[in-house]
């Protein structure tokens, strides 16, 4: 394992700041492209703010934020329907805490390894910061595949899980939540766990069922606010929701409630797809079909064109962004959307891209929608609704109090307005109008690195 220091590679010549401190990051995490990316693509924003803020590199602070402050790695063991034993890899990155308890969702799936929750931890740092809660950021998951398995088989595994990580996370230190195949089921048996091993029923997982402390408006926010991000951006350029064709990719808990109010705001919703294929309804795609076989029947997207003759069914996921649209809200998962799917949605006329999932714009793609004059929303900013819902839900579970929907909707977009006001005004402090990748990186670093300077040797 190589152990570069920020102090022999200064050694070595005379590189900027923050050039040193992205190839130490690649040198001490070998073989995590996901994480040099999502960092290359943070500190690079920072050059302006490095120039203007000495202290930054005096302090040392870029190569500490890029190290995570604890992480666990942990064996999940569980029996599956036939009794056979079968063993997963557990992860929980405590990334940063500088703003309050660790916060970030669980992601179950069988690409994750540690360099994916590495780079959803450090992105979940800057777009807590950017909610203007208390919450520092982390991320967790597993390998495991809730894909074909029983309602046991997810349950004993859960079980599992919590039985190791329950000695890591608490109401007051580190509180979880749901990511790709971690939603309503997988929470509320990892919160059964908890309450049996601790003894406690307290706020400690976030995206609960309503009946045990969850907040209306959690299911939906993710979605939502993306949706009420990207109405900002519209608003900008004078336009609005209303009469536009939107192409929404994944089908899952964020892509369902993007749908789901971009329909309330007056566009119609074309497209959608799975880790298989998408499809195609130029009538508009029928949510409540979507919403019954893939949330309650928990079936491929393709059986859509079974009962809506006017759709299509494509295999493959990236033709989706051949569809000619107005907005775009990539809403899958990680580097689905590349450069040249970018250039077509450009030339089709797209106006708007609000990144729903977690990087799933390539650099290549950022880069084309910024040249092009493309409103462009980066994930850490437009999908932070879902983990200011689970901080409301916090308060809530704080304070023995649940609110109403509307209320908790209302706060979700004062958020939502409020993010997107502070990166668009950190973009112009620092130069770029308009680049909202660099302004929320600027403005959600901002306040991390402030709290960090002011307490010390953290
Ligand atoms: P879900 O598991 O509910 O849905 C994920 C969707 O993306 C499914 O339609 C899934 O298809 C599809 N998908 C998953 N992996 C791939 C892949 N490799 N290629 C193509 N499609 C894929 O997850 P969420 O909706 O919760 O999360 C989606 C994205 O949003 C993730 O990037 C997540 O990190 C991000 N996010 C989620 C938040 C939340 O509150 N849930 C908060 C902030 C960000 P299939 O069913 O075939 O697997």
């Amino acid at each position: 394992m190589p152990t570069a220091t920020l102090e022999s590679s200064k050694a070595e010549g005379k590189m900027e700041y923050v050039d040193k401190v992205l190839e130490i990051t690649k040198k001490r995490n070998p073989g995590e492209p996901e994480f040099h990316q999502a960092v290359d693509e943070v500190l690079n924003s920072l050059r302006p703010v490095v120039k203007k803020n000495p202290e930054i590199e005096q302090l040392n602070l870029l190569e500490r934020i890029v190290e995570p402050e604890r992480q666990i790695i942990f064996r999940v063991p569980w029996q599956d329907d036939k009794g056979k034993m079968q063993v997963n890899r557990g992860f929980r990155i405590q990334f940063n805490s500088a703003l309050g308890p660790y916060k970030g969702g669980l992601r179950f799936h069988p690409s994750v390894y540690i360099g994916i929750i590495k780079f959803l931890g450090f992105e979940q740092i800057f777009k807590n910061s950017l909610t203007g809660l208390m919450m520092g950021g982390a991320k967790g998951g597993s390998d495991f595949d809730p894909k074909g398995k029983s309602d046991s088989e997810v349950m004993r595994f859960c079980q599992s899980f919590m039985n190791e990580l329950y000695r890591h996370i608490g109401a007051d230190t580190d509180v979880p939540a749901g990511d790709i195949g971690v939603g309503g089921r997988e929470v509320a048996y990892m919160f059964g766990q908890w309450k049996k091993l601790t003894k406690l029923f307290n706020g400690v997982l976030t995206g609960k069922g309503l009946d045990f402390g969850g907040s209306l408006v959690r299911t939906e926010a993710t979605g939502y606010g993306c949706v009420y991000f990207c109405d900002e951006m519209l608003k900008d350029r004078k336009e609005s929701f209303k009469g536009k064709t939107v192409v929404v990719s994944g089908s899952g808990n964020v892509a369902i409630y993007a749908h789901q109010k971009a329909t309330a705001l007056g566009a119609k919703v074309v497209a959608m797809s799975d880790s298989n294929g998408y499809i195609y309804d130029k009538n508009g795609i029928n949510l409540n079909t979507i919403k019954r076989l893939k949330e309650v029947e928990r079936k491929r997207i393709k059986e859509y064109v079974n009962e809506h003759k006017s759709a299509e069914y494509q295999e493959g996921c990236n033709g989706i962004w051949q569809i000619k649209c107005d907005v775009a809200l990539p809403s899958a998962t990680q580097n689905e959307l590349d450069g040249n799917a970018a250039k077509t949605l450009v030339k089709n006329g797209c106006i708007a891209v609000a990144e729903g999932a977690n990087m799933p714009c390539t650099p290549e793609a950022v880069k084309v929608f910024l040249d092009n004059k493309v409103s462009f929303g980066p994930g850490k900013a437009a999908n932070a609704g879902g983990v200011a819902t689970s901080g409301l839900e916090m308060s809530q579970n704080s304070q023995r109090l649940p609110w109403t929907f509307e209320e908790t909707d209302k706060k979700l977009n004062t958020i939502m307005v409020n993010i997107h006001k502070s990166a668009k005004e950190a973009s112009e402090e620092y130069g770029m109008p308009g680049n909202l990748v660099a302004g929320s990186n600027i403005a959600g670093f901002m306040k991390v690195a402030r709290a960090m300077i002011a307490q010390g040797l953290v």
